[in-house]
């Protein structure tokens, strides 16, 4: 099947009991076994299926098989938010004395959670700046489990070198995770050497600003094995289940000792699962993510193209409008268009930008990308206030720069709120 038809078919035909064609909310804590032999070889994981929905639930399981059919990997796990996909897909081979690299360009709650909260937990995380691939290289020693990426980091809107970067990782068996959240359907980072995506399904997938929630998937392209004392976590026995080593341990079930563990493991201790109601929803969002994000980014490049050419704007920050090796990770990484996020700069600065937001009409000023609404927001005074001059400059912060996330109105509507607003700065 081609995409447009996996985000509609795969996973669910119809259900077997009522034979409904819309996927059902399971909406249950748990589920009755067959007879004791079946709950045990359940526990004991020589059968697959359904325990407890803190582990697992059928509408979840549609969104995690879609997911993971969509982005060509082997398995999905959902999860309660894009944080909670961030924070696992680390936490599930790094433990206390580890490190792991990330890119320097990330979203703001992923910086803290690496730089503070992981770093409490004694999981060190060390930052490579990505205009520099080769540097990853030099971060990379024994204790190092993991590089960590996102495909569209905003605001500097840089595509990520994922082959680039990949291909350091391999050499040294260290797997690369991309948050794909920016740039679901347009960009496949397991295609192009990735070997974890995680998602924040609360933007494009979801699409409504309706829910929370969070999935990993795992390209399954990852040889755990004979990577062996690089991941303890997944090739030595764990004392939590039963002395399990879960690179034997998933053999039977197909490559999928990373989100085995992921799921049996921190899904079961941390309990960050996300409910069936908000599966649901993102299995709405998901039906229709291809049409939605060939229509946000043809807007968002129109949107480019207005701003380019407005005397307020002193430069417009758009993926395809970039130049040099910009462009071509743009081209070579995103197909179908270059995302929908955007920043443009105001000639006046901090008190230009405030005005321009604060006059929107159209626009929601709202701390969110990847509604089907528009969406903007001043950085400088919101999300990036904190920090100093001089960290909201490095972070591509200046004082008058705008966020947008262009959404799928009319084109003509977006374009003319943004000029009554620009005309009254
Ligand atoms: N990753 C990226 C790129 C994001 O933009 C966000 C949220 O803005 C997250 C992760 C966190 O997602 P959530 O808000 O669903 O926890």
């Amino acid at each position: 099947m081609k995409e447009e038809t996996i985000v509609l078919h795969a996973g669910h035909r119809r259900d077997e009991t009522t034979t409904s064609v819309a996927v059902p909310i399971y909406q249950t804590t748990s589920y009755q076994f067959n007879n004791t032999d079946h709950a045990s070889k359940l526990f004991s994981l020589q059968e697959l299926g359904n325990i407890y929905t803190r582990i697992m639930n059928p509408t979840c399981a549609v969104l995690e098989e879609r997911m993971a059919k969509l982005d060509g990997g082997v398995a999905a796990m959902a999860v309660s938010s894009g944080q909670a996909a961030s924070a696992f897909s680390i936490q599930n081979i790094c433990h206390s004395g580890d490190n792991f690299i990330s890119s320097t360009d990330l979203y703001g709650g992923t910086w803290n959670l690496f730089s503070n909260t992981l770093k409490e937990m004694g999981i060190e995380c060390r930052f490579v700046d990505p205009t520099k691939p080769e540097q990853f290289e030099n971060a990379i020693d024994k204790k190092t489990r993991c590089i960590y990426a996102e495909t569209l980091p905003n605001p500097k809107l840089n595509v990520f070198p994922i082959n680039e970067v990949s291909k350091i990782g391999k050499k040294h068996q260290v797997p690369l995770i991309m948050d794909n959240t920016a740039a679901p359907y347009i960009c496949k980072p397991i295609s192009h050497g990735a070997n974890i995506v995680v998602y924040s399904t609360t933007k494009y997938i979801g699409g409504h600003g309706l829910s929370i929630g969070g999935l990993i998937v795992d390209g399954g392209n990852f040889d755990w094995e004979s990577a062996g004392d690089r991941f303890p976590m997944l090739n030595s026995p764990d004392p939590s289940y039963h002395g399990a080593v879960w690179s034997q341990a998933a053999k039977p079930l197909g490559p999928i000792a990373y989100i085995l563990r992921a799921r049996v493991i921190l899904l079961r201790d941390y309990g960050s699962s996300m409910s069936p109601f908000n599966a649901f929803t993102f299995i709405q969002g998901l039906e229709t993510l291809p049409l939605r994000m060939q229509r946000h980014c043809e807007n968002a490049e129109k949107v480019a193209e207005y701003l380019t050419s407005h005397n307020k704007i002193q430069k417009v920050i758009y993926p395809s409008l970039m130049s040099g090796v910009h462009k071509d990770r743009c081209d070579n990484y995103m197909s179908g268009g270059s995302g929908a996020l955007l920043g443009f700069e105001l000639k006046d600065g901090e008190n230009a930008g405030k005005k321009f937001i604060d006059n929107l009409k159209l626009l929601y000023h709202v701390a969110n990308i990847g509604d089907a609404r528009s969406l903007a927001i001043h950085p400088a005074s919101t999300t990036h206030s904190q920090l100093s001059d001089d960290e909201k400059i490095s972070s591509g912060v200046t004082p008058g720069y705008v966020r947008l996330s262009i959404g799928i109105e009319h084109i003509d509507d977006i374009i003319a709120d943004l000029e009554q607003a620009l005309n009254k700065i």
